[in-house]
């Protein structure tokens, strides 16, 4: 009923843009006779479409003329994907990533130090070939108060620095005082100041080092710019008890604070149960989401805490031959090899087999998620745009593959065109523009006055093609990939087109930084009840 109404609406406008003449010299690129979806209004046909100065200019039945045509005949033309959890912002994970469709390259989780995002944006701009963006890292302000700072130049690799960082292990099991708590506070603050998109937290590789009331004050300094705090919540992976736990922390958070979250990557035990609890949240108004990524297995350092024998053996009851695989040689571990690579190569990418794969189909008809990589790394990690991507190293197969793999399940399930344009694109956008992102606001929608961020694609034909044997194979299939309104990939090829723009909120002349007070830090050290905080706790006369 509702669908009916908003495809009628969609057919009236279309009439009223009928009306008015084409001009005869029109557009800087059309898209002439693809099937267009836009998932926010429903607009479902072939139309034209026509873009100029960056934005697309007119939907239209009218045939169009443009200096540059696409022939889109038997292709969807959708909005360009949106990925809020790509680590591999360089280059080649930009160039990677946009043979996948994706437009907009975010890391809003491990994502990069508070103090160095105004020069991360910096070192982008005019040069990149994705539209990009990072949040302030939790993780990365803890390494540098817990174990000393690094070198610029490493923290200059945003999301990457920590495969130096992660070689020590202050940052994840050493509880902060309440001095250094300040400290790690006003590093994340500092980013949000110059524009952040948000918080990013490993909460969930920090096993004995964040308390509760040190992420409950992490969000906290999000919620003072009404910006989202996104967690690999704790405990993540564990089992349906403890998964659901650490999704709640988060959750729960966020609401009391009024403030947006993402859940990151809750495909795992328990998820269904996760994702009511989103859903019942987003029905009450609560700007909250979660991601999935479309694979059974994952990928992460072999340090990572919640792999050690006594968690992931004895208390998950794993093995590491069925679970733990070295993505280069395509051996799985055993203890013996786990203890020895744990001293020479801590920081080395594994892939992690934990879930059934019946249900990564499932996971793409869910509403109200997004689908985003966590896209690993690949050698050359800090290679040029143009290295051949046929010749780079190893890695988990989400990195290249993540939305064709989401489309050719979407196409051997039966699921909905639509729901996967959601579940890619708009629903991140969405959400995102619902924390006022104004890049965000006007990407993920295929309507006049919008961002031409678009991708179109062979709906039969485009594939995934690298699997966990050959983990960094591009996809197939893309007619064409825009970017601001430019080309920049066209018949599977990339091209030396550098149009991305930043994706931040504006920077801000003050931080909005207020320490933490010592009764509410020290509560969570007593062994008795916590010590209330008077200060300020009663208005002194009259109040509410
Ligand atoms: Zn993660």
């Amino acid at each position: 009923m509702k669908k009916k109404k908003r495809l009628l609406i969609g057919t009236l406008l279309m009439s009223v843009m009928c009306a008015v003449p084409a001009l005869a010299q029109d557009y800087e690129l059309v898209i002439n006779s693809g099937r267009v979806m836009d998932p926010e209004t429903l607009f479902d046909d072939i139309a034209n479409v026509g873009i100029k100065d960056g934005r697309i200019a007119e939907i239209s039945k009218q045939p169009l003329k443009g200096a540059e045509t696409i022939d889109a005949t038997g292709h969807i033309v959708a909005p360009g994907f949106i990925d809020t959890h790509f680590h591999w912002q360089a280059p080649l994970g930009y160039a990677i990533g946009l043979r996948d469709g994706l437009t907009s390259s975010m890391d809003l989780e491990l994502a990069c130090p508070g103090t160095f995002i105004a020069s991360w944006y910096e070192a982008r701009a005019g040069v990149t070939q994705a539209n990009y963006g990072c949040a302030s890292s939790h993780e990365q302000a803890r390494q540098m108060v817990m174990d000393g700072k690094m070198s610029d130049e490493i923290y200059e690799r945003g999301p990457m620095a920590v495969m130096e960082a992660r070689k020590k292990n202050g940052w994840s099991l050493d509880r902060a005082t309440l001095e250094q708590g300040n400290e790690i506070l006003k590093i994340i603050d500092k980013g949000l100041q110059d524009g952040a998109i948000g918080v990013g937290s490993t909460v969930g590789y920090m096993r004995d080092g964040v308390t509760t009331r040190e992420m409950f004050e992490v969000q906290k300094v999000a919620a003072r710019y009404d910006r989202l705090t996104t967690a690999h919540t704790r405990f993540t992976p564990d089992n349906d008890i403890m998964e659901n736990v650490g999704a709640q922390e988060l959750l729960l958070n966020a609401v009391a604070l009024g403030a947006p979250a993402i859940a990151l990557h809750f495909n795992n035990p328990g998820w269904r149960f996760t994702q009511e609890l989103i859903s019942r949240l987003q029905d009450a108004g609560h700007n909250v989401w979660g991601e999935i990524y479309p694979y059974a297995a994952g990928s992460t350092f072999l340090n990572a805490v919640y792999l050690s024998p006594d968690n992931w053996v004895e208390r998950m009851g794993h093995r590491y031959e069925d679970t733990l695989q070295d993505p280069i040689t395509g051996d799985f571990y055993d203890l013996a090899r786990y203890n020895a690579d744990m001293k020479t190569d801590p920081t080395k990418l594994i892939v992690l087999y934990k879930m059934p794969v019946e249900d990564v189909p499932k996971w793409l008809t869910l509403k109200g998620v997004t689908v985003a990589s966590d896209s690993v790394v690949a050698e050359p990690i800090f290679g040029p745009w143009d290295f051949p991507l046929d010749q780079l190293g190893a890695t988990h197969p989400r990195t290249s593959g993540t939305r064709s793999l989401s489309l050719r399940l979407g196409r051997e399930n039966n699921i909905p065109m639509m729901q996967l344009m959601s579940i890619l694109s708009y629903n991140a956008a969405k959400h995102l523009g619902d924390t006022g992102l104004k890049a965000m606001q006007e990407r993920g929608r295929m309507q006049t006055g919008m961002v031409a961020d678009i991708v179109v694609f062979d709906p039969e034909r485009v594939t995934d093609n690298s699997n966990y044997d050959n983990g960094a194979v591009p996809s197939t299939g893309f007619k064409a990939v825009i970017v601001n309104g430019q080309v920049t990939v066209r018949d599977d090829k990339l091209l030396p087109v550098f149009a991305g723009q930043p994706i931040r909120f504006e920077p801000e002349a003050k931080p909005r930084f207020e320490p933490i007070s010592v009764a509410a830090w020290n509560a969570e050290f007593s062994t008795g009840m916590p010590d209330p905080d008077v200060t300020g706790a009663f208005p002194a006369k009259g109040g509410k």
